[in-house]
């Protein structure tokens, strides 16, 4: 169908793009990027994601390294490992895979890594400069939305009426201040809105960021809207075997949609090629070199 938005094209040139900036940064500077992936406790989805990143880290040229830490680890002894990789030089991005074990502190964890080395874009600081417009690493996910949606808009975003369903701190709302920057006419929505589908349904892009399986239907969608699905939800089919499905009923909402993006095959790839090209630029920030704009536009 000409109206999906090939997440994994874009994502496989993204990460293109990347290799080519890697082996600039080997050839020209002498600099390998490195990135440190930092895991605690067993959780299987967590440690798939952890080994994909890794894989796709040493796929553009950069350093991996990956700290497996057990369930019980102490939070003094997570803030020691991060307080060595803010200091090692072969490090420019620091990710500590969500969510953690209970008994850890997250917004103290995310905000003990030094800014420049945030590639998920989570410190505080990070969230500061980016809600005031200023420069800052930018949360993967939604930083891969946005690219689809300028890609799919030829650039120009502007004056569009954009609805996020969704305010997470990791997506709704820093795509929110993304497409503000865009001069977007923004809504947060959230599970507390009131008349949600007349809400959506005024949308020129729907962003649905809400963790609930196919809740978003051709009822809720204007005719020729940009339709990014975010979720990631499990379901079981009639046979009793599993299938990954978004927030978005895909197969009602495409007939109406001007651009949807699938799931699986959308905004998931962007999210890691996204991960890569914030290594790439922390690379470049730390060695006072210019940013690589094509890997952050
Ligand atoms: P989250 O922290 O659980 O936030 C969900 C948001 O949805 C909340 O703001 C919640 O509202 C809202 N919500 C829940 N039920 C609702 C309803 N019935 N109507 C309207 N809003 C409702 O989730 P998240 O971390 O943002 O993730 C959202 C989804 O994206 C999940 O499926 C997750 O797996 C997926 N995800 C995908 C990627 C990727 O790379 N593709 C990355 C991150 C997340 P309240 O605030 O009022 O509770």
């Amino acid at each position: 169908m000409e109206n999906i938005i090939d997440g994994k094209a874009c994502a496989a040139q993204l990460k293109q793009k990347v290799t080519a900036y890697v082996n600039f940064l080997k050839s020209e500077k002498g600099i390998v990027p490195g990135l440190a992936v930092v895991i605690v406790g067993d959780d299987p989805a967590s440690h798939v994601y952890v080994r994909s990143k890794g894989k796709q880290t040493t796929e553009v040229g950069m350093k991996s390294v990956e700290h497996k830490l057990a369930e019980e680890t102490s939070e003094n002894r997570l803030l020691e490992l991060i307080n060595t990789l803010n200091q090692d030089d072969t490090v420019h991005g620091i990710l500590v895979q969500l969510p953690l074990p209970k008994h850890l502190n997250e917004d103290l964890i995310i905000n003990s890594i030094a800014p420049s080395k945030d590639v998920d874009g989570f410190h505080i600081s990070n969230v500061g400069l980016l809600g005031t417009g200023q420069k800052s690493m930018v949360p993967c996910t939604p930083l891969g939305c946005l690219k689809l949606l300028k890609n799919h808009h030829n650039n120009n975003l502007i004056g569009l009426n954009a609805v996020i369903v969704g305010r997470s701190n990791i997506v709704g709302k820093p795509m929110a201040q993304l497409l503000l920057k865009e001069s977007c006419t923004v809504t947060i929505a959230h599970s507390k809105t009131r008349n949600l589908q007349q809400v959506t349904s005024q949308a020129d892009i729907l962003v649905a960021a809400v963790g609930r399986a196919e809740m978003i239907n051709g009822d809720w969608v204007k005719e020729g809207a940009t339709v990014i699905d975010v979720g990631i939800n499990r379901i079981y089919k009639n046979d009793n075997k599993t299938k990954l499905v978004g927030d978005v009923e895909f197969e009602s909402v495409s007939k109406i949609a001007g651009g949807i993006t699938p799931v699986p095959g959308g905004v998931g790839p962007m999210t890691i090629s996204c991960l890569l090209a914030n290594t790439a630029v922390a690379c470049a920030r730390i060695n006072a070199l210019e940013d690589p704009s094509d890997l952050i536009s």
